[in-house]
């Protein structure tokens, strides 16, 4: 039987299935079955012949984008704080992050500010998301209904904080595992592809008493879990005063269960892994959450060549405040950016002859879509089984008088690319978004 999540797409169509390069298509049908992907043809299949067809006749057309990390109560202060330097960490957190999370205890503030982060994130190329909410039980579900009534997908974690943070915006370990157990039966099937995440913030705001009874509800409960890893230099000397004997940072998560033993984890930042730490992310299927943009005004660059070498999942992400925007072409670029400044300043040891070893533009196409989407098994690309998650965009507006490739079109939009280039957007199967 097929629903009315049945019809093609007629297109461009670019996606990619390995990382080393893009699927390109001048003009092809994308079936959608049922919500999911029954693959990519030339010619519209026989069986297929009575379903509707949606002709964007040159648009180009590309699997929905991952946003693996991003804090949805940042969206309100976006832009501004990136002038504190990389040292002044508490001092952002004092005079933004923390105030701004403060106010969600407010559910009329709550309403109006993801109201407003929704509905600006469906005009995005970004699909499905990995989500930071605050402490605050009902705001947290109330951004669920509204990325659910939306028709978004997501992950969005209830935060949990019992130490190091503002007044008013902390708990005990005993509040934060109640609150967080009764949140997770409140949402149980309520929101669709809407779906709860454990989400410890990070290990300086979470006593070993509060992450041990979070691994345990993550492992009752079968919910995965998210968390930061690594970000900063100072976060890590912090780390290793809260929780001395630790062989690596991430170990803190580890021994509860939260670095992915018992349940799939996705770690923000993972900068400065030291050998420990690298050793037991590929041991436990960790997938990294790299943010490009962010890391660079903190004045780092993460080691995603090394992370892909041993086969570490790594997905991309806004993080929000830290970039200031939503759209994730433009964490795409950072991402090839930061590779190549990562390349040039650490590895290419002056040699003039050595072979570039940044990110290529399929790479970091792939991470933000297929390496991001492995968290949910089958998202991010047009294979067959493969939720059908898509994105229209129309390039006219960037477009020069040259007759463009696909591939060169792609490469086109990821550069100059952005928000307004969106015709439509379809997420598992149902159209949530046109102009
Ligand atoms: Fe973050």
């Amino acid at each position: 039987m097929m629903d009315e999540r049945t019809f093609a797409l007629k297109g461009m169509v670019v996606y990619t299935e390995e990382k080393e390069s893009f699927i390109c298509f001048e003009q092809a049908y994308i079936v959608c079955e049922n919500g999911l992907s029954a693959g990519v043809f030339p010619e519209l299949p026989g069986q297929y012949r009575d379903i509707p067809v949606k002709d964007y006749g040159s648009h180009v057309i590309i699997p929905g984008l991952c946003d693996m990390h991003l804090h949805a109560p940042q969206y309100g202060f976006r832009g501004l704080g990136r002038n504190i330097d990389a040292d002044g960490w508490g001092t952002w957190f004092d005079i933004y992050a923390f105030p701004e999370e403060s106010h969600y205890r407010d559910l009329d503030y709550a309403y109006r500010a993801y109201d407003r982060f929704t509905g600006d994130l469906m005009k995005t190329t970004t699909t499905r998301a990995v989500m930071f909410a605050t402490i605050h039980r009902p705001a947290t579900e109330l951004l669920m209904s509204l990325l659910y009534q939306k028709g978004f997908a997501a992950y969005v974690g209830k935060v949990n904080m019992d130490r190091n943070s503002m007044d008013g915006l902390i708990e005990t370990a005993r509040e934060s595992i109640h609150e967080t157990e009764q949140w997770l039966l409140d949402c149980h099937g309520l929101y669709g592809s809407v779906k709860p995440i454990i989400t410890p913030r990070y290990v300086p705001t979470c006593s070993g008493s509060l992450l041990e009874g979070l691994g345990s509800l993550a492992a009752r409960y079968k919910v995965p879990v998210q968390s930061h890893l690594s970000e900063g230099l100072d976060e890590i000397k912090w780390v290793n005063e809260l929780e001395p004997g630790l062989q690596c940072y991430g170990e803190a998560y580890d021994r509860y269960g939260l670095l992915g033993s018992e349940v799939p984890a996705v770690m923000a930042h993972c900068v400065f892994p030291n050998q420990a730490e690298m050793k037991l992310m590929s041991e436990r299927n960790v997938m990294v959450a790299h943010c490009p943009e962010c890391n660079m005004f903190a004045a780092n660059t993460a080691p995603i060549r090394e992370y892909l070498n041993n086969g570490i999942a790594v997905g991309l992400g806004t993080d929000m405040a830290g970039v200031g925007r939503l759209e994730m072409f433009q964490v795409i670029k950072h991402a090839i950016l930061a590779s190549r400044v990562r390349w040039g300043a650490e590895e290419r040891e002056g040699d003039p002859d050595a072979p570039m070893k940044g990110l290529s533009w399929s790479e970091a196409f792939y991470l933000a879509t297929k390496g991001g989407g492995s968290f949910w098994g089958n998202a991010g690309s047009f294979e067959p089984g493969y939720l059908f998650d898509a994105v229209v965009l129309d390039d006219t507006s960037i477009a020069d008088l040259n007759r463009r490739s696909a591939c060169e079109r792609i490469e086109r939009l990821i550069q100059a690319g952005d928000d307004r280039n969106i015709v439509a957007k379809y997420i598992e199967g149902k159209s949530v978004y046109h102009i």
